[in-house]
């Protein structure tokens, strides 16, 4: 890929989303203080204040009077993190930006490599987690299984275990701004422009302090938004759900009706009949319900209010 190496990557913005992570701060611009020494680039290091509720703005704002690559954009509440990423690409200046967790999850040398092969002429450069041993069996097996639906249901390949770590130039960073959805699905929002992408395996550690903002019932709504954003399939398949049912229908009404002519009336059938009644009802509440997902979610879009609020912007004093 030599000839087309390209003349980029001057600035790498480092955006991080952070909601009540106080202590875990200062551990983070030691470890990039740390690792990243060698990075060919200008670092510029944005984070997101994501209404937190404890310190952490304050520690940003003391860590922001010593360092001149810090800046900070705080939220005017909690707008998750999807919508701090975005309030993040908005924001940076960088000719390539990393969004990264401050949990040192996201191991900062690894930068480096992405760097590498973003000036070799990759426009995105991911991360892939080769193990997921913090996560419970339960998490990675749904993990998984939500990988595969995904792929299967919607036109977007996204890569098994890629997380929202990587390096992306800044004609991927334009792409996405536009991208105006309110429902923001941030791993099929990458895949989506396209662009030529490499991924990096590594091992994710543990949480180097504080706790996961996750739990099942916010995984399960995560997973619903991404299939809802990227694939109309669930919603589409009820047309060929519903005509194989009334096929089926059909020859079972057609075999009464000739049963009775041919055998007069039976008058015993409540089994039958509340079984067809509970499973049709049933089917048809699934189907409403798959129905009112995809509603609700049109009509948050349809309000088109903005995907964040900005409380206060301070820009780091190193970019001029
Ligand atoms: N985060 C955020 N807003 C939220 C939830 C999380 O900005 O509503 C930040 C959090 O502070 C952290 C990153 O997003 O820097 C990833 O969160 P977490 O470590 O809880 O997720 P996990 O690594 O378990 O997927
Ligand atoms: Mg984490």
């Amino acid at each position: 890929m030599e000839n087309i190496k390209k003349e980029r990557g001057d600035l790498v913005s480092l955006i991080v989303p952070v909601l009540n992570e106080e202590e875990s701060i200062r551990p983070f611009i030691s470890a990039i203080n740390d690792k990243l020494s060698s990075l060919e680039a200008k670092l510029e290091i944005i984070f997101i204040d994501d209404g937190s509720t404890d310190k952490t703005v304050d520690v940003i704002r003391e860590l922001q009077e010593n360092d001149s690559r810090v800046g900070y954009v705080k939220l005017a509440r909690n707008f998750g993190k999807e919508a701090a990423m975005t309030a993040g690409f908005d924001y940076a200046r960088g000719d390539a930006v990393v969004p990264m967790d401050v949990d040192l999850q996201d191991p900062p040398e690894l930068i480096l490599e992405f760097h590498r092969l973003c000036l070799e002429g990759y426009d995105t450069v991911f991360g892939l987690r080769t193990s997921r041993e913090e996560d419970t069996k339960g998490k990675r097996a749904s993990a998984g299984m939500f990988y595969r639906v995904f792929n299967w249901l919607s036109h977007t390949e996204i890569p098994h275990n890629a997380g929202d770590f990587r390096l992306i130039d800044r004609k991927v960073v334009e792409a996405l701004q536009k991208m105006p959805e309110r429902n923001r699905f941030m791993k099929g929002m990458f895949a989506w422009p396209g662009f030529t992408s490499i991924g990096v395996e590594y091992n994710r550690p543990g949480r180097f302090a504080g706790n996961t903002k996750w739990n099942a019932w916010k995984l399960w709504n995560f997973a619903l938004d991404g299939l809802t954003g990227f694939s109309t399939w669930p919603l589409r398949v009820w047309s060929y759900i519903g005509a194989v049912i009334a096929s089926i229908s059909l020859l079972y009404m057609l075999f009464i009706i000739f049963r009775t002519i041919a055998f007069g009336v039976d008058w015993p059938g409540y089994a039958s009949l509340m079984s067809a009644i509970l499973f049709f009802g049933s089917v048809q509440l699934i189907s409403t319900g798959i129905l009112g997902e995809y509603l609700g979610r049109l009509y948050i879009e349809s309000k088109q209010r903005p995907v964040y609020i900005v409380e206060e912007f301070s820009e780091g004093s190193d970019n001029g």
